[in-house]
C-alpha cells in the first residue's frame, strides 16, 4: 500500500519539527542548511506543499531527496496516468481526426447512394457530393 506523499517525503528529512498540526519545519535537503528554513504543510488533499525560505524550487528540493514533484501528490486511482495505455493517452492528431472523419463520410455517401432512389433530393445529392468533395479536398490540402 502507498505510504501518504507527507510520511514519504518527511522521514527523508533532517531536523523536522511540527510547528502545528500539518505544518512541519525541517533543514532544506536542497542547500547546506544551518537553521530549519524548508516548510513543509499537508493540504486537506493531502498534497505536500513545500517552501524553502534561502530560494531553493521545489523541484530542486524533491531531487535532492531522491524524489520527483509528482511525489508530493497523493495517489489517485482515477486519476492514475499510467494506468492508462499509452495509446489512449495520447491525443488525436488534426491529422489522424481528418482521416477517421474523412472514412467515416465515405461510408455515409455510400449508404446515401444506396438510399437515393428511395427520397434522397437531387439537391441533398449534389450537396452530399460538395460536402465529401470538399472534405477530400481538405484531407489532401494537408497531406492526408
Ligand atoms: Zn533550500
Amino acid at each position: 500500500m502507498d505510504k501518504e506523499p507527507i510520511h514519504t517525503f518527511l522521514q527523508l528529512l533532517s531536523g523536522t519539527r511540527e510547528v502545528r498540526p500539518g505544518v512541519w519545519q525541517a533543514c532544506c535537503p536542497a542547500h547546506d542548511d544551518k537553521s530549519p528554513s524548508l516548510s513543509v504543510k499537508e493540504t486537506t488533499d493531502r498534497t505536500v506543499l513545500i517552501k524553502c525560505w534561502a530560494g531553493c524550487s521545489a523541484a530542486e528540493i524533491v531531487a535532492s531527496v531522491g524524489l520527483e514533484l509528482s511525489d508530493l501528490f497523493p495517489k489517485n486511482d482515477r486519476f492514475d496516468h499510467s494506468k492508462i495505455p499509452e495509446r489512449e493517452r495520447r491525443p488525436w492528431s488534426a491529422i489522424d481526426v481528418l482521416r477517421a472523419v474523412i472514412l467515416e463520410v465515405t461510408v455515409i455517401a455510400v449508404i446515401a447512394g444506396k438510399l437515393n432512389n428511395s427520397g434522397l433530393t437531387d439537391e441533398d445529392a449534389k450537396r452530399l457530393v460538395l460536402a465529401t468533395q470538399r472534405l477530400f479536398n481538405a484531407a489532401s490540402a494537408v497531406g492526408v
